[in-house]
């Protein structure tokens, strides 16, 4: 069966374009482990989004025994489970610059 075309906006408010990254942090209490996503975002509001992620990232509680790493970015693919996306450690330090 074809997949659906899977098409995902950017987060910023004034913003109208598709997103093509997933801002989002490892999250596990020990045993459950998944992403949490923080923004979806363009091109052009990557290193806001990203930062703003941190914002958020910080007023994040967590519990004893749970653990939040910090914003990851990872690059949005069609047809790819969360599981397989890839991680682009080269904007998140040019985003942090
Ligand atoms: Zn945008």
């Amino acid at each position: 069966m074809p997949m659906k075309p899977y098409k995902v906006f950017c987060y910023q408010p004034s913003c109208k374009n598709l997103a093509n990254y997933k801002i989002a942090s490892r999250w596990s209490d020990g045993g459950v482990e998944e992403l949490k996503t923080y923004a979806l975002a363009c091109e052009k509001c990557l290193s806001e989004a990203f930062s703003q992620s941190f914002v958020k990232h910080k007023s994040c509680r967590t519990i004893s025994g749970e653990i939040l790493e910090p914003p990851m970015i990872f690059e949005l693919q069609k047809g790819r489970h969360s599981n397989q996306l890839v991680r682009r450690t080269d904007l998140e330090a040019s985003c942090i610059s």
